[in-house]
């Protein structure tokens, strides 16, 4: 935490130094955790994820939903049902216990916002 108790946190997170995310079936993803626990946010973390050119997520499910938002770049969000296109603009709700997975068709990076509920955080 970077501000003093009860004040509005800004992240830079540009500046924000991406991590890999380390899950088995990820490929060409990183994340930044720009808001989580550690900054005293008791009910939601909010992360941004990018996607290099042919990378992908995991495929996946778990209990808790996600709520994404598609900043940037072009993708395919793939789950039981075959895969969907994804631009930016483009919000998704992923409901818990439904597989998803998040893969780059485009030529730039797919960056996306991706908000969990704190207490069961996982990759996108
Ligand atoms: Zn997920």
């Amino acid at each position: 935490m970077n501000t003093k108790a009860g004040d509005p946190l800004i992240v830079d997170s540009l500046g924000m130094a991406p991590k890999p995310v380390a899950m088995e079936g990820a490929r060409g993803a990183v994340i930044r955790e720009l808001i989580t626990d550690r900054d005293g946010a008791p009910t939601f973390a909010m992360r941004l994820f990018e996607l290099a050119p042919e990378g992908h997520t995991p495929k996946h499910s778990h209990p808790h939903e996600h709520e994404i938002y598609i900043l940037a770049g072009a993708g395919q969000l793939g789950g039981a049902a075959g895969g969907r296109p994804l631009r930016q603009g483009d919000a998704v709700f992923v409901p818990g216990g439904v597989e998803h997975q998040f893969a780059n068709t485009g030529s730039g990076p797919l960056r996306f916002l991706c908000l969990i509920p704190i207490e069961k955080k996982s990759a996108a």
